[in-house]
């Protein structure tokens, strides 16, 4: 079976396409800056002998429907597929799921209006992805398509978790709540430690850490989320790259006040302008860390202050669930940076959490159990791969329903 997997963004495109036979990738790429004068696109794949080439093309991509053209002519000209109707699925990343989509959903006209009447809660996320789908369904009919949301895996925060503490109204009329995100990710992570601890996900109780550019923390208890630290957008939590995370919010209405900052500059100081890059110029967590070594203080302070949030969600998280059976660290800083797991667990072995330091140190492209043997909660690194999920998410679908 060929799943093709696609992340549509409002000017990329991002691909994999896998043999679900044995998960292997057959081909990815990125379609970048389309609708610009130059657009690029690289792609990767394995020939016929199995050695792996790598394609690259700077050329004008105008539009969804251009970029969609072009990558099906790259994988028939590179001979990974002979037509698209090869496809036995396509599985779109779609961000803002809302309350409306629960699991993953076969792609027909009612997904994309509910995908499109979403787009007020993540402008710059589901007109991308709803461009991206609709090209695709017009390119390649006869092949099921199905979403797969990133909140989705969140649906199942109870109540009191997912409220906000505002006028009721606002939820009732503008379904202002916590959504969650990076659902893909968490749900993937966890499954692989439940097979990696060779326990029944339906047990299992854990505190799964994805820290990368964006960065947010989920309490999952027997195998389900019952909460997150990302909420109506994904601008709340941990402190992020450029993001600042938990805020007071009167610190907003402080700054219109002194500065008479717009609603539009807020939102970009908030979203892109703060978290590590705000603090220390840097959102490059390898470059701040340099930076750090080489003594600068605010590059220090970044770091400190992204490992002191995330110890208070570890702690919050573990008060959450009453019983944790294992921690998660994923994510580009999550399963490189080791002083980012040393430091953020530091101190909780009145939680039940030990850190090995030999094994924190080690590199592995694989699963790595980095806590003690003695340590009542496992702490694991595991590579996180969220276009396999969708991949199997999508192929799950379409077992069930074609
Ligand atoms: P992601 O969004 O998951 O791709 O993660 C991006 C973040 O991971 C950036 O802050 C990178 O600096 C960080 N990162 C990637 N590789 C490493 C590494 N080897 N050590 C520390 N941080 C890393």
């Amino acid at each position: 079976m060929k799943i093709l997997v696609l992340n549509a963004g409002s000017s990329s495109v991002k691909f994999q396409l896998f043999n679900m036979q044995d998960n292997s990738v057959l081909a990815s790429g990125l379609i970048e800056q389309i609708s610009e004068p130059m657009s690029r696109i690289r792609m990767k794949y394995q020939d016929s002998t199995g050695i792996e080439q790598v394609v690259e093309q700077t050329l004008p991509i105008s539009d969804h429907h251009d970029a969609l053209r072009k990558m099906s002519a790259l994988l028939i000209e590179s001979g990974v597929i002979h037509n698209l109707n090869e496809l036995d699925g396509i599985g779109h990343r779609v961000v803002q799921g809302g309350a409306s989509f629960q699991a993953p959903a076969m792609v027909d006209e009612y997904v994309m209006s509910e995908i499109e009447r979403l787009i007020p809660l993540a402008p710059l996320h589901n007109p991308g992805h709803l461009s991206g789908m609709k090209v695709s369904v017009e390119q390649s009919p006869s092949v099921p398509q199905v979403a797969i949301f990133d909140t989705a895996f969140h649906s199942t925060l109870p109540k009191y978790a997912y409220m906000y503490a505002l006028p009721y109204k606002y939820y009732d009329e503008l379904k202002i709540r916590r959504y969650g995100f990076h659902g893909t990710s968490h749900r993937y992570v966890v499954k692989e430690a439940a097979r990696y601890l060779k326990q029944d996900i339906h047990t299992l109780n854990a505190i799964t850490l994805h820290l990368g550019n964006g960065a947010s923390v989920a309490a999952i208890e027997n195998g389900k989320s019952v909460d997150t630290s990302m909420g109506l957008t994904p601008l709340e939590g941990l402190v992020m790259g450029t993001r600042s995370g938990d805020i007071d919010p009167a610190i907003l209405f402080y700054l219109a006040r002194k500065r008479g900052l717009t609603l539009d500059e807020l939102d970009h100081m908030l979203n892109k302008e703060s978290g590590l890059k705000g603090i220390c110029g840097s959102n490059d967590m390898r470059e701040i860390s340099r930076l750090a070594h080489e003594g600068n203080e605010q590059a220090q302070l970044a770091r400190d202050m992204f490992n002191y949030r995330l110890k208070k969600y570890i702690g919050a998280y573990s008060a959450v669930l009453g019983r944790v059976d294992c921690i998660v660290f994923t994510g580009g800083i999550g399963e490189n940076d080791s002083e980012t797991r040393k430091e953020s667990c530091s101190r909780l072995e009145n939680l039940g959490i030990k850190i090995d330091a030999e094994r924190n140190a080690l590199r592995s492209s694989g699963i790595m159990q980095i806590s003690t043997d003695d340590s009542a909660v496992k702490v694991l690194v595991i590579p996180t791969n969220e276009e396999l999920e969708i991949a199997v998410e999508t192929m799950e679908m379409i077992e069930k329903h074609c």
